[in-house]
């Protein structure tokens, strides 16, 4: 592996912090790009990329990566990190949800080997977002801290995630990180078949408060729980200090029959029993259309908007819980 980290023309050799931007695509106005660090360590430990905003209206996790841009020194690392704060900078502009503006696409949904061509339409600008920061920095990381929250309209419980892959070595590292991050709750996916042959970082996600807020002390917690991961993985001196059990749960969605307004009566991270009414739907004369049942016990990993359209996700679920330690 080379001494050198490279981002485009960028370039930090061992012992150096190098800031720049990574160049996305042109605009008809101008160019389009986003900030990134580089920071060489000392020493060959593997490379970790920490990102926040892929979608650009979640704020805590980019405000906790802006702080480890100035705090990590490279004296400090045994291998390689390369930060991006803020990946979809559209949405951070526009205050957008999800999305953005410009063609409406949530990047998550657009990591693909090549952009496609032809056809009129909304331009492109997400595939070439995605493509690059997948070519030029996810293909350099062994591993990522993907950091993430409740979207504006999004109350979301505050924890880390992972996606199983059904290699259990793997999958048992990955818990292992998202423990070691140190939050109670840990959101586990189950394996997904997937033809995208795009190889992607060991990846523990971050979910850090939401509604469009940003909170210094849950910045504070995302800073600690990327600097524990950095520990756990020998990048960083010391031993992440952790509570002594976590909570994993797999997420399932609860989806409204009508559109109208939705009243919820409970918060992210309550528990809830089977068979427990969780909210409300009406039209706008007053009249109840449905009330929102919980068909298992489990937490609310997630409450939606008030103004729900028919067939939205009003609610996800966490259920099957069982403590680790
Ligand atoms: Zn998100």
């Amino acid at each position: 592996m080379s001494d050198i980290l490279r981002v485009q023309g960028l370039e930090a050799k061992q012992g150096e912090k190098v800031q720049g931007y990574l160049e996305i695509a042109e605009r008809p106005a101008g160019k389009h790009r986003i900030p990134v660090m580089l920071i060489n360590g000392t020493g060959s430990g593997p490379t970790v990329v920490i990102n926040g905003g892929e979608h650009g209206s979640e704020y805590n996790g980019p405000a906790g990566a802006l702080e480890l841009m100035k705090t990590i020194k490279p004296g400090d690392i045994d291998g390689k990190v390369i930060i991006v704060p803020m990946v979809n900078t559209l949405a951070f502009e526009t205050r957008w949800m999800h999305g953005n503006p410009i063609d409406y696409r949530d990047l998550t949904g657009y990591y693909v080997p090549e952009i496609p061509r032809g056809g009129s339409g909304p331009p492109k600008i997400t595939y070439y977002v995605t493509t690059t920061f997948y070519k030029e920095v996810l293909s350099q990381g062994d591993y990522r801290i993907n950091l993430h929250g409740g979207d504006i309209e999004e109350d979301l419980l505050t924890g880390t995630m992972y996606r199983q892959t059904g290699d259990a070595k793997k999958d048992k590292l990955n818990l292992e990180l998202c423990r070691a991050f140190g939050w109670e709750w840990i959101r586990e996916s189950l394996p997904r078949k997937t033809s995208n042959p795009m190889k992607f970082p060991l990846t523990v996600g971050t979910e850090a408060g939401g509604m469009g807020r940003c909170q210094s002390d849950i910045v504070s917690e995302v800073v600690r729980g990327c600097r524990n991961v950095l520990m756990q993985l020998d990048l960083m001196e010391g031993e992440p200090v952790i509570p002594p059990k976590a909570k994993v749960y797999h997420p399932y969605h609860l989806y409204a029959e009508h559109g109208g307004f939705f009243i919820s009566n409970v918060r992210s991270g309550d528990m809830v029993t089977e068979g427990q009414v969780l909210g409300v739907i009406k039209d706008l004369f007053g009249e109840t259309l449905e009330e929102i049942v919980v068909p298992t016990d489990g937490v609310i990993h997630m409450v939606t908007s008030p103004a729900i359209w028919q067939g939205d996700v009003v609610y996800e679920i966490g259920k099957d819980i069982r403590e680790v330690s």
